[in-house]
Formats: structure tokens, C-alpha cells, sequence
């Protein structure tokens, strides 16, 4: 089987579709989402659509859960307060009682999904270090764990007791290692390249590939700025910051 990982798409169908272009030419079996479908992007119903098009297999971004209770937008960014109202205000019934549909984990034989950090999945926290890693390796009970959140794409493994980290763009996986694979983001990447990131899970040739494409972030921008969101989130797609 070989898997599409698709996260952090918040709402920039530009990006998504350039994306999901690329991956129709790459034999993909199955398409797997780690959240942030929406949030930041000016089209979060058609980016939801799109996904659910795609697979049933998608867990909760912190953007989900914010529109599902607006409290929770006390722990953002002023800018990524006003996407997650705006991004209520556009959404219907129908696609918000998608968002609280969402589980926080997803399981299945070979890999578990999940938006932020197995630790605390609720919490939302950032994989950015070893030392977060760990804390998800020591509950991580399948070979693989799938993430977004940080928006920069790469991967931990584990290997008797010791933690690695890699950005390398292909990745053969060992026997007796475990692995935690953040897909990077399609919609507002932040690792200073602009391109959309995606990644494919090939599970018979035992390898992961992380991918980027260039898509029209100037018409992505201009809808942005049409639709009255902060100009800032227009601004860094260009940099991919
Ligand atoms: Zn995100």
C-alpha cells in the first residue's frame, strides 16, 4: 500500500489542489489526514470537502477543535483568533458537526495519527525536540506515528533507548525502530520554503518520502486579503515563515 499524508491544509485550496494533482500521478492507495484541515486559508469549506472526498481517516487540528469551542482561541495568536471566528462564520452546520467528529487519535495496524503529540493529544502541544519525542515514543504502541502541527517537516526515530532526528527527503524504515513522521504543512508551511509539504508512506517498499510542490500562493494570498483576514497570514506564504 502506499499512503498520502496530507496535514495542516488550513483552508488554502490553491495549495491542497496542487497537491492532491501531484499525488494522482503517484499510485497512491490511500489518502490519511493529521488535522488543520481548516484555519488561516480563505476557503475552509471547499478545503473540508476536497479532504472528506479523499478519506475518513482524519484526526482533530487544533483549528478544528477552536471552532468547535471558541474558548479555546484564548491560547492563540491574535491573527489565528480572528481566522478561527472568521472560519465559523463561513462554515454550516453540516461542516462544523464535521470538525467535532474529529478524534484526537486514530489507530491502525501500522501507524497511529495524531495532530500534535501522542503526550497529551488534547493539549495541542509542539513536537520540536528529542525530548517531546520521547515522551510520545514511550506511548507510541505501532511502528509509526503521523503528525503535522509544527509545520516543518521531518522525522525522530527511536532505536534502543536512542532518539534521532532527520530531515532527509527519503527515509528507508528499519526493523525494531520506531518512527514519528511530521508531514510538514500544505497550506502554510513555516520551515522557510514556501512549497506546499506532503509526505507518502510506502509500507511494501518500507520507505518514507517527504515531498513539496509549488503552487499559485499569489491567488491564494488575494483571496486572503479579499476576505478580510489579517494581511500577515497573506504575507508569510510567500516565505514560507
Ligand atoms: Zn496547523
Amino acid at each position: 500500500m502506499r499512503y498520502a499524508l496530507i496535514s495542516d491544509v488550513h483552508g488554502n485550496l490553491e495549495a491542497l489542489e496542487a497537491v492532491i494533482e501531484a499525488l494522482q500521478k503517484e499510485r497512491v492507495d490511500e489518502y490519511l489526514s493529521t488535522g488543520d484541515i481548516i484555519g488561516y486559508g480563505a476557503d475552509p469549506s471547499k478545503c473540508i470537502e476536497r479532504v472528506r472526498g479523499l478519506t475518513e481517516k482524519v484526526v482533530c487540528g487544533n483549528h478544528e477543535w477552536a471552532v468547535r469551542d471558541l474558548k479555546y482561541t484564548d491560547y492563540f495568536n491574535p491573527y489565528a483568533k480572528a481566522a478561527v471566528y472568521w472560519t465559523r462564520q463561513m462554515i454550516n452546520t453540516e461542516e462544523l458537526n464535521y470538525a467535532n467528529s474529529l478524534n484526537h487519535l486514530l489507530k491502525e495496524k501500522d501507524f497511529t495519527l495524531v495532530h500534535g503529540t501522542l503526550h497529551r493529544p488534547e493539549e495541542f502541544r509542539y513536537m520540536r525536540d528529542e525530548r517531546e519525542a520521547l515522551m510520545s515514543f514511550r506511548l507510541q504502541d505501532t511502528p509509526l506515528c503521523f503528525l503535522g502541527h509544527t509545520h516543518s517537516p521531518g522525522i525522530y526515530w527511536e532505536r534502543e533507548g536512542r532518539i534521532s532526528y532527520s530531515q532527509d527527503k527519503i527515509v528507508k524504515l528499519a526493523e525494531g525502530t520506531k518512527y514519528i513522521i511530521n508531514c510538514g504543512s500544505i497550506g502554510q508551511p513555516r520551515d522557510g520554503n514556501p512549497k506546499a509539504s506532503y509526505c507518502i508512506y510506502d509500507d511494501e517498499a518500507k520507505k518514507i518520502e517527504f515531498k513539496r510542490i509549488a503552487y499559485d500562493i499569489k491567488k491564494a494570498q488575494d483571496k486572503i486579503r479579499g476576505a478580510g483576514l489579517p494581511d500577515i497570514i497573506a504575507d508569510r506564504l510567500a516565505e514560507g515563515r
